[in-house]
């Protein structure tokens, strides 16, 4: 513990140069750069390093290539390996920044910048707990790994999903993975509800605005979906608890939110003063994103879905619909007693002097890829910031939260590397 408060200054010194190099996604900026970055520090520490571009996944291209780093330090005698994860790829800037998004500032033992919180705080925090532990027992057993991985903010299809499908997380080479999301430093994240994302069309028959009669809008037969999900399936997903401790509190329902709809014709160019044509519209698209619980299956999620438009099908003449399943994860949640969580938890308590709490986050991260594709289920997400402030303008860390998240994780890698359980 003393020797992570003796690294403070590079700690901040780490937080800052992460910052400062723009990875925004989209398009997915600088991640050559950033791995290269990440590449001269850790190799310096004995790491063996591979930079890994994830060839052809969604974003990867000639001008934005999806690059990955994976470092490993090998300890003095075989035994388990703790990973560290964390993505290296910021979400756009937004407005109502007062501090430079880029910058880096310290204030008040605040980092301000794009991505300080989520996640590139986090990523130094392991980056220090695990060059603090180096420091302190050169002689560990097992072995650990640090990656910083592409687009977790847009899917992680390039980042942790590539790694996961060529093997890189897999329980043969990696035992335990913690994820330094900023879920708070004396929380454990166990995991994340489901995602069930569809597109539903309504057609209609174009004619002229004059004589609607002629034709058939498919904005109204839209609005009919709208009108019985209100009467029925908002109801009957706010009526859905969960037994998973998500947080905050309103995500321990089912919700579902209305990305965006439209119908009719294209809106108009910005600059474009012309007025629109009188045209009924034929066609009208919605985009849902229905979040679901654990008890829930996602064959349930689809079909109480088709029940809605069926329903407004049966009262309503003409109405016609495509319903688009385009994208899904499966809740996970990873056991209470998993040695990760009873590690991660036993350190809290140690450094904090509290009890840690348990949450499910209601949105999901890259545990999904390592959960279904790298069949790891000793896997949990826990790290410095305050939730709330990802993606925010004035997005920050605090300094402290950094250094006792720091000392947690290096208590961890005793634990699970140096105890009398690591020496078999
Ligand atoms: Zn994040």
């Amino acid at each position: 513990m003393q020797r992570v408060d003796s690294k403070q200054s590079e700690l901040i010194a780490l937080t800052q140069d992460l910052i400062r190099i723009p990875t925004l996604n989209p398009p997915g900026e600088f991640y050559r750069d950033i791995c290269e970055y990440l590449d001269k520090r850790l190799s310096r520490r004995g790491f063996q390093t591979e930079l890994i571009r994830a060839f052809d996944t969604p974003g990867d291209s000639e001008k934005y290539p999806r690059w990955n780093i994976v470092a490993r330090r090998e300890g003095a005698r075989a035994g388990e390996c703790v990973h560290f994860n964390s993505h290296i790829d910021v979400v756009t800037i937004g407005q109502g920044w007062t501090r430079d998004p880029f910058g880096g500032e310290l204030v008040d033992g605040k980092i301000y910048g794009r991505g300080s919180c989520d996640m590139k705080g986090g990523l130094a925090t392991s980056i220090v707990a695990v060059e603090a532990f180096l420091e302190t027992w050169p002689d560990f057993s097992g072995a650990i790994e640090i990656s910083g991985t592409a687009d977790e903010e847009t899917g992680g299809f390039g980042g942790v999903a590539y790694l996961s499908e060529k093997g890189f997380f897999n329980p043969e080479k990696v035992q335990h993975v913690i994820i330094p999301e900023p879920l708070h430093k004396d929380r454990v994240c166990l995991g994340h509800r489901g995602v069930f994302w569809a597109e539903i069309e309504t057609h209609g028959h174009i004619a002229h605005g004059s004589m609607p009669f002629l034709g058939d809008c498919a904005v109204r037969h839209m609005g009919a979906v709208m009108a019985e999900m209100e009467a029925s399936l908002f109801p009957a997903l706010a009526a859905k608890r969960t037994d998973m401790p998500v947080i905050p509190e309103g995500a321990k329902q089912s919700t579902m939110n209305i990305n965006s709809i439209h119908g009719g014709q294209a809106e108009p160019e910005a600059g474009f003063t012309g007025l629109p044509s009188p045209v009924v519209p034929d066609h009208c698209k919605m985009i849902v994103d229905r979040r679901f619980l654990l008890e829930e299956n996602i064959e349930e999620v689809e079909a109480e879905l088709r029940g809605v438009l069926e329903k407004v099908k049966s009262e309503r003449k003409d109405f016609r619909y495509d319903f688009t399943p385009i994208h899904s994860v499966i809740p996970t949640m990873t056991d209470k007693t998993a040695p990760v969580v009873t590690t991660v938890a036993s350190a809290i308590e140690a450094v904090m002097d509290k009890k840690p709490e348990y949450v499910v986050s209601p949105g999901t991260y890259d545990q999904k890829h390592i959960d279904r594709i790298g069949r790891m289920k000793n896997c949990i997400a826990y790290g410095p910031g305050i939730l709330d402030l990802a993606h925010q303008p004035d997005e920050y860390i605090e300094v402290g939260d950094m250094l006792d998240s720091a000392k947690v994780m290096g208590l961890a890698l005793a634990e699970l590397l140096t105890g009398p359980s690591s020496q078999n």
